[in-house]
């Protein structure tokens, strides 16, 4: 597990929170290593540099990724700004994407599922088949424009999404999502008497997206 993310789920032990962060943090590290995997296998990877999807759309997601952007914003990053622009709503973006900054995403470590597995990973088909299919934004030195599996043993998106809906199968825009988390994690720090603790966050920069892990 990355280190910041297990510093925020042991900041919560004995809660549900701290449960629910808990698993949900062992589903990302799965899908990191295993998309990665995938992406090494198949020469897929994002342009240096890249973050145009953050540009274009605003993730939903559910209460729980939520709760771990909100923990990373109010224990790690303290960051007044951000919490503003999130609650300010209404967002066309993701507003959690710093154009300015090489790395783009401001909560890379704890950044939702939808985010580690777009470009990254197959779409499930009707047929039970599985589709790779390009990410529009990238322009085709970095990879296959189409993939097909007719196993069913290639995991797609919806692998992975499932098991983050049995955590909890709300799904809300990000904005509003972590606009609430705030409130819930703000709480919740008050009770267990661990607002206004700092967690440094060691996570190495990512290269070369916010996507690819
Ligand atoms: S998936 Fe990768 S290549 Fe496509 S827009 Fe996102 S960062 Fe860029
Ligand atoms: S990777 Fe980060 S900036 Fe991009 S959409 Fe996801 S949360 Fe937003």
């Amino acid at each position: 597990m990355e280190k910041i993310r297990e510093k925020i789920t042991q900041a919560f032990e004995g809660t549900v929170m701290g449960e629910n962060l808990k698993r949900l943090s062992q589903i990302y590290d799965e899908t990191d290593e295993e998309c990665g995997e995938f992406c090494r296998r198949y020469n897929v990877h994002c342009t240096e540099g890249c973050g145009t999807c953050c540009e274009n759309f605003v993730p939903d997601i559910t209460p729980v990724e939520a709760e771990f952007v909100a923990a990373y914003i109010l224990l790690v990053k303290n960051d007044l700004t951000l919490i503003n622009r999130i609650q300010a709503q209404g967002h066309t973006f993701c507003p959690l994407y710093d154009r300015e900054n090489p790395h783009h995403c401001q909560v890379y470590p704890v950044r939702p599922l939808v985010c580690r597995l777009f470009g990254q990973c197959p779409s499930r088909m009707k047929d039970g088949s599985a589709d790779f299919r390009r990410c529009r934004f990238e322009g085709g030195k970095n990879m296959p424009s189409y993939l097909h599996f007719d196993s069913p043993d290639v995991k797609t998106m919806d692998d992975y999404g499932i098991r983050v809906h049995e955590i909890s199968s709300d799904v809300s825009n990000l904005d509003e999502a972590v606009a609430r988390a705030l409130g819930t994690v703000f709480l919740t720090s008050s009770y267990l008497g661990i607002l206004g603790v700092h967690l440094d966050d060691d996570t190495p920069n990512p290269t070369p997206s916010p996507q690819a892990s």
